[in-house]
């Protein structure tokens, strides 16, 4: 199958930007085959968590692990090779490549994928391994997106372009997925496109970890909410609970 994940562990993480404590003390498990919602008003520190996991960024304190393997310290695209994927909030398609290339550039870490759109312009493209082909196909047909692999990828609408930055995650990494605000600036269907899309990913076993504004979005897709709150973990749990917790609702909806 083209995705299973392991346990993301972040333990007890904390991060200073000089004398701004934006994460103190963090604790949250993401396992396979679940959807973790992370939320919290601006400023909560959500953007520095992920970047934390993705290695952008060194932790002050604490671990970060994926399965038995730790990953703090680690350089980004030691963090991908861990089997960490991750999409960013606006789409980072190559120009002059087709859907299914695109696909198949997402294999390579992000920082590579300007490289690797100039090779698959020349006849080189032909050499991809057959392996690869057939991964970025079975990905593509996981989005319902196969009739699109001959198009090119930069002038899909901005929801296929969502969507293909998740399947490019997706044949990049190794089962843990982090989505970052995938579904701003989409209409209703193209949300709806997206929730199935992730759901499907979630159904092979990936761990999913979702940074989203969209509360209704979350109360529908995740199976577990953590809620950050001024650089902590506020509350979490399943989204029947978090949507009736009083704090969740002040500190959050502003209500
Ligand atoms: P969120 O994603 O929840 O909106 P962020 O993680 O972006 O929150 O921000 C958390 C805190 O960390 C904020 O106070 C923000 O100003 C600060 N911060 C984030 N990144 C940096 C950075 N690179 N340099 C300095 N401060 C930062």
């Amino acid at each position: 199958p083209p995705v299973s994940g392991a346990t993301l562990a972040v333990e007890d993480v904390s991060k200073a930007f000089g004398g701004n404590q934006a994460l103190k003390g963090v604790t949250l498990h993401a396992r396979p085959g679940r959807v973790t919602a992370l939320i919290g008003p601006n400023g909560s520190g959500k953007t520095t968590l992920l970047n934390m996991v993705c290695g952008f960024y060194r932790t002050d304190a604490g671990t970060i692990s994926v399965g038995r393997r730790q990953i703090h310290g680690l350089a980004p695209h030691e963090v991908a090779r861990a089997g960490v994927a991750r999409t960013f909030q606006t789409p980072n398609i190559p120009e002059g490549i087709t859907v299914l290339e695109a696909v198949i550039s997402g294999r390579y870490t992000a920082h590579r994928a300007s490289i690797l759109s100039a090779v698959f312009r020349g006849p080189r493209f032909r050499r991809v391994r057959r392996e690869d082909r057939l991964e970025a196909e079975r990905v593509l047909a996981l989005a319902g997106m196969t009739g699109l692999r001959d198009v090119e990828a930069a002038s899909l609408p901005l929801g296929m372009r969502r969507l293909l930055e998740v399947v490019r995650a997706l044949i990049g990494g190794g089962g843990v997925l982090l989505l970052d605000e995938a579904a701003s600036g989409l209409d209703e269907d193209e949300i709806e496109r997206l929730a199935g899309l992730i759901r499907r990913i979630r159904d092979a076993g990936g761990t999913v970890v979702l940074v989203e504004h969209n509360f209704r979005l979350v109360l529908d897709l995740a199976d577990d909410i953590v809620v950050l709150a001024h650089g902590q973990v506020m509350a979490s749990g399943p989204p029947e609970v978090i949507e009736n917790d009083p704090r969740v609702a002040s500190e959050y909806l502003g209500i």
